[in-house]
């Protein structure tokens, strides 16, 4: 894993694609992920940005964006009147193309300084996307954030599975991450758990009685139409869906989802999103 600082012109990136329907602007305290090589990183869209990947192989590299806290710092007044004029509101997402909970984030604190410039500054909406269980670390900065912008933590959970045969293991176990947003939940932390992207789950009923259980919202999204291509291509040109037809070729399919999506609803009514609209807040009647 080659890990190298890296200045950083502006933290702030206006939100294009899938992703303006949802922010206004998103915010990348990393480059490149040094989760790139357990089970998420197999299908993350992220690996098919060139921007990002400069040619590197997906999970060999990780940039530290050092100065993203002072960015924010020295942009956020002239992005807030920008967004609020363009967009309706100033809503930042953390982060869409990096974990912000690296292995190394304890001992560098670069989201940490990132989310207390947000404290100080904050946006009219934060949402704080991860794949690992030490979201937990900064349950106080949450408390201070939640009390000054709309504030909400997603945390990804894509199947109930420990292990899917011929991938790496999950960075986070499947349990460690249910634990972690309860106590989210417990803490009065707005937090949603994002199936994404949908793998095939052992015992959908189970499954999303734990949803239930750990979070306020569930977001269902496939990765036909969650990955950023149309019909899903630039996941089935990963080793993804060879593990996922392992265990149910069905859950290949939007059918599958919304099976899915239809036991989530039973346990969740009025609290479960599908792709897109669900990451921004829009929920099936
Ligand atoms: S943690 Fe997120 S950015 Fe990193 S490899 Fe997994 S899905 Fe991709």
């Amino acid at each position: 894993m080659e890990i190298v600082e890296s200045s950083i012109g502006e933290i702030l990136t206006r939100a294009c694609g899938y992703l303006r329907t949802v922010c206004s602007h998103s915010a990348q305290p990393y480059r490149g992920c040094a989760l790139g090589n357990s089970l998420c990183g197999a299908g993350c869209y992220v690996q098919h940005n060139r921007y990002v990947t400069r040619g590197r192989a997906w999970g060999s590299f990780l940039e530290v964006r050092t100065g993203a806290a002072d960015s924010y710092r020295r942009s956020a007044a002239r992005e807030r009147r920008w967004a609020r004029a363009n967009r309706g509101a100033f809503a930042v997402y953390v982060s869409s193309s990096t974990e912000p909970f690296q292995p190394i984030e304890p001992r560098l604190g670069v989201t940490r300084r990132l989310l207390e410039a947000m404290r100080d500054d904050p946006p009219d909406a934060l949402v704080l996307q991860t794949h690992s269980h030490r979201v937990t670390e900064y349950l106080e900065l949450y408390r201070e954030l939640a009390a000054r912008c709309a504030f909400r933590v997603h945390v990804s959970i894509e199947t109930d599975r420990e292990e899917l045969p011929g991938l790496a293991p999950h960075a986070s176990r499947v349990a460690q991450r249910f634990e972690a947003t309860e106590r989210l939940k417990a803490a009065g932390i707005t937090t949603w758990i994002t199936v994404s992207p949908l793998l095939p789950i052992a015992d959908p009923e189970r499954f999303f009685a734990w949803v239930r259980a750990a979070a306020d919202a569930v977001v269902v999204d496939h990765f036909i139409g969650g990955d950023g291509s149309a019909n899903g291509s630039r996941t089935l040109r990963t080793q993804l869906p060879a593990a996922i037809a392992a265990i149910d070729p069905e859950a290949l399919t939007l059918d599958y989802r919304d099976r899915m999506v239809a036991v989530a609803a039973r346990h969740l009514p009025g609290r479960v999103g599908v792709g897109c609209d669900g990451f921004a807040g829009r929920f099936l009647r």
